[in-house]
């Protein structure tokens, strides 16, 4: 009998979670399984935020593919995927066609600039590794300028992040770490450098718990952060960024830097492909299968599913997208053995926002946590996730091991 080819776009949490599950489970002799992905490389995505400060080397964020899968059962194709076409299950990347019987679509996250003039061409975003190693060195280039110049432009020394959710605010954790030691690098007194979280929602962190949240700012604060809530951004130039702060009341701010953390949707092939999606994010089924596509499964932030108990879709996460991964193999599994496929059930363990190397806030098993505690856990929580990858080895390559900090 032939074996099943099942191909698999993207090798973010997603996708690398399906694959080393599907390949501890099946022979060579089972399945043909071959993973796609732009670069040789996974990043951890969710310390992009560290490597786009300055506070953590690109090359820590990320490991090589082939050293976290089986060659014997995997194969891996190093390209970008340019079209999908789930009708006559072809897929075309920059080095040919691909063709399948089990199709997961992972490829992740982009950002979100809800039409806002400007900013898809004058801000920054956290969106992959490389963009997060622009964003740190566009600040240390607008720093150094600074220096040198003989009149000095203050404004290249203000970084305006736009969204005070989760990625923005890990992101000013950095930053207050960051700042000082730019200060010390290039010469600039610490008095002239401006940091501001510009945010449309009324709220910082929208369902934290609210003593939680003013743990953050107030910490954020204290590192000289400022922030300015209900005032949408409306316009990007090359000059900064005008915000609403009233009916008819408009403020421009001059920045150096500006970097958008404000919405991520899913990946665009997905909305090429003719599947319903909004904001490239694909309702799935419950057993994470596409409607209408029994043979192609969704997993990760490309994917929407609805928390019933609140009727509102759960966030898109790295703790999740993981999760999917583990259902999804064992939903092929089911399906190459004619076997009926499961639900997908999260099991959520919390939520840790990092608020720097050496502070966090969060809730784990039910518990808040502020300070060193949460500190702890949110690296206990990144080194899992590269151990359910990649085992002790990975750890230990790439783990965070500062855990008192
Ligand atoms: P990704 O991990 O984004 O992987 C997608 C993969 O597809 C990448 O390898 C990419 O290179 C590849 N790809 C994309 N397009 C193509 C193409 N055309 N061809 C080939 N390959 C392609 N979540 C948490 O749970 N906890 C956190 O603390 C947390 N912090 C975060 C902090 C930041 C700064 C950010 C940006 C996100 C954070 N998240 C966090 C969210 C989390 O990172 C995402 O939910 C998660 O990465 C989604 O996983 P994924 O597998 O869907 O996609």
């Amino acid at each position: 009998m032939k074996r099943p080819t099942v191909l698999v776009l993207g090798a973010g949490y997603g996708g690398l979670a399906t694959v080393v599950n599907l390949q501890k489970t099946l022979g060579a002799d089972d399945v043909n399984i071959v993973l796609i992905n732009q670069n040789e490389y996974h990043y951890e995505s969710t310390w992009l935020h560290e490597a786009a400060a300055g506070t953590m080397s690109p090359e820590q964020v990320r490991y090589d593919i082939k050293s976290v899968i089986d060659p014997v059962k995997v194969d891996f194709v190093k390209a970008t995927v340019e079209g999908i076409d789930v009708d006559t299950k072809v897929v075309t990347s920059s080095v040919g066609t691909h063709t399948y019987d089990y199709l997961v679509i992972a490829l992740g996250f982009e950002g979100e600039t809800f039409g806002i003039p400007g900013l898809d061409k004058y801000a920054l975003s956290m969106a992959n590794v490389k963009a997060a190693r622009q964003i740190r060195e566009h600040m240390e280039y607008q720093f150094a300028t600074w220096s040198l110049e003989e009149e000095k432009d203050d404004s290249r020394l203000t970084i305006i992040v736009g969204g005070a959710g989760f990625t923005g605010i890990e992101f000013l954790g950095e930053l207050g770490n960051r700042v000082p030691e730019l200060c010390e690098e290039y010469d600039v007194p610490f008095e002239k450098v401006r940091v501001l979280c510009v945010e449309a929602a009324p709220m910082v962190l929208p369902g934290f718990d609210e003593g939680l949240v003013k743990y953050a700012v107030g910490q954020l604060e204290a590192k000289g952060i400022e922030f300015s809530i209900g005032t949408p951004v409306v316009e990007a130039t090359e000059e900064g960024v005008k915000i609403k702060k009233g009916e008819d009341e408009f403020e421009f701010i001059k920045a150096g830097t500006v970097v958008w953390a404000a919405g991520i949707r899913g990946n665009h092939l997905i909305e090429e492909t003719g599947i319903e999606s909004n904001r490239a994010r694909v309702k799935v089924d419950k057993d994470l299968r596409a409607p209408g596509y029994s043979d192609v499964f969704i997993v990760g932030d490309c994917a929407l599913m609805i928390n019933e108990e609140i009727n509102r879709p759960y966030p898109p996460t790295a703790q999740i997208a993981m999760q999917q991964g583990d259902t999804c193999a064992s939903n092929i599994v089911a399906l190459i053995r004619d076997e009926p496929t499961s639900e997908f059930v999260p099991d959520l363990k919390g939520s840790i926002c990092s608020l720097g190397d050496d502070d966090a806030i969060g809730v784990a098993f039910d518990k808040k946590l502020t300070g060193t505690k949460a500190s702890f856990m949110k690296k206990m929580v990144d080194n899992r996730a590269l151990f359910m990858i990649g085992g002790i080895g990975l750890t230990l390559k790439k783990g965070k091991f500062n855990l008192l900090k």
